[in-house]
C-alpha cells in the first residue's frame, strides 16, 4: 500500500457497527505539525490525482463517485475546490443539492441525485447528496411531510429503511464499476462559530454568510447523533466512509485527496493497450504526417 493509502485508511471506516463519533478529535492533525508541511504534501497528492484521473478517463470502464457531507462551514466548497485544482474539468462532474424542488420531491429519494452519477471514466462529485435524507429530514421530521409519501410507509423504521436502501443501491454502484467514496468533515462546534464570526466580520466573506445556518446550529447534537447514526449503518467495505477531522482544513484537505489517490491506485489503472492493428494504424498515420 502506499503512503498516501496508509494515511488516509486512519479516518476510513469500512465496518460501521463500532463506529463513535467521538473517537474522532475534529482538531486532530495526526502528527503534521504546520500547514506548510501540508501543503507540500497536497501539491504532490494533486499532482498525482491529475495523472491518475487521466488514466481513469483514458481507460473509460471505472467511474468514481465522491460524497460530501457536514455541517455548515466545514469547508466542503473549500476541500473540493483545492483537491480537485490539478484535475482535467472534462473528466470531472460536481453537483450541489439544496433543498429539493417540486419536481424532486414528486419522486423517491434517490431519483434526483441518481440523474447525476459519473459516466464512466468520470469523477463525480456531491456536494451533499442523498444522505441529507437521513441528516436534515431526521432532525427535522416535518420535511417528510412534503414528500408525499403514503402514509402506511411512513413508520419509526423509515431510517432504518433508508439505510437499507442506500447500502443496496452503493453496493449496485460498486458492481457496476462505479467507486463510491463518502467523506464525512467533522467539524467542532466551537470552530463553526469561529467561522460564522469571520463571515460577518469580514465584508468580503459576508456572502458565505445565511442566517438558518446560526437556527441550525441550535440543533448540533441530534445532528451529530444523526451523522453517526448514518455512519454506523451505511460505512461498508465498497463504500467506506472517511471521518475526516475538519477544524484546520489544511488537514482535511490533505486527508481527502489522499483518500481519492488510494481509491484509484487501487484500480491498477493503464492507458489502453494497442494492438498489431492499431499500432500498424498509427505508423501509417505517422508515415503520412512526416510526408
Ligand atoms: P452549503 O451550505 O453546502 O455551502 P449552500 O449554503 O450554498 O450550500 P443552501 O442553500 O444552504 O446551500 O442549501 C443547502 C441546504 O439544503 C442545507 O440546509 C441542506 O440541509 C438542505 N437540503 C439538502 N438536501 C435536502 C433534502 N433532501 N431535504 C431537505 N433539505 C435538504
Ligand atoms: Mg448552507
Amino acid at each position: 500500500m502506499t503512503k498516501a493509502g496508509r494515511f488516509a485508511r486512519r479516518f476510513r471506516v469500512d465496518d460501521g457497527r463500532r463506529f463513535r463519533l467521538k473517537h474522532v478529535d475534529p482538531r486532530g492533525t495526526h502528527g503534521i505539525a504546520s500547514k506548510e508541511e501540508a501543503s507540500a504534501w497536497l501539491k504532490k497528492g494533486v499532482e498525482r490525482l491529475a495523472e491518475l484521473q487521466e488514466k481513469l478517463y483514458a481507460d473509460d470502464r471505472w467511474g468514481l463517485l465522491l460524497i460530501f457531507q457536514a455541517m455548515d462551514a466545514a469547508g466542503k466548497d473549500g476541500a473540493i475546490k483545492h483537491v480537485m485544482s490539478g484535475i482535467n474539468p472534462q473528466g470531472c462532474q460536481v453537483y450541489s443539492f439544496k433543498a429539493p424542488s417540486a419536481e424532486e420531491l414528486d419522486h423517491d429519494f434517490l431519483w434526483r441525485t441518481t440523474r447525476c452519477l459519473p459516466e464512466r471514466g468520470r469523477i463525480g462529485i456531491f456536494n451533499r447528496s442523498y444522505y441529507e435524507e437521513v441528516l436534515v429530514v431526521r432532525v427535522h421530521t416535518e420535511l417528510l411531510t412534503f414528500q408525499r409519501i403514503p402514509e402506511p410507509l411512513v413508520t419509526e423504521r423509515i431510517w432504518g429503511e433508508r439505510f437499507e436502501d442506500i447500502v443496496s443501491f452503493e453496493r449496485h454502484l460498486h458492481r457496476n464499476g462505479i467507486l463510491v467514496r463518502k467523506f464525512f468533515l467533522h467539524v467542532s462546534k466551537a470552530e463553526q462559530r469561529r467561522r460564522f464570526l469571520q463571515r460577518l466580520e469580514e465584508p468580503e466573506k459576508n456572502w458565505k454568510f445565511a442566517p438558518a445556518d446560526v437556527r441550525e446550529r441550535q440543533h448540533w447534537n441530534a445532528y451529530m447523533r444523526a451523522y453517526e447514526d448514518m455512519v454506523r449503518h451505511t460505512a461498508t467495505p465498497q463504500a467506506p466512509w472517511y471521518v475526516v477531522p475538519a477544524d484546520h482544513k489544511w488537514f482535511t484537505r490533505l486527508v481527502v485527496a489522499a483518500a481519492i489517490v488510494d481509491a484509484l491506485e487501487e484500480l491498477d489503472l493503464n492507458f489502453p493497450r494497442m494492438d498489431d492493428k492499431k499500432r500498424k494504424e498509427l505508423q501509417a498515420a505517422r508515415r503520412l504526417l512526416k510526408g
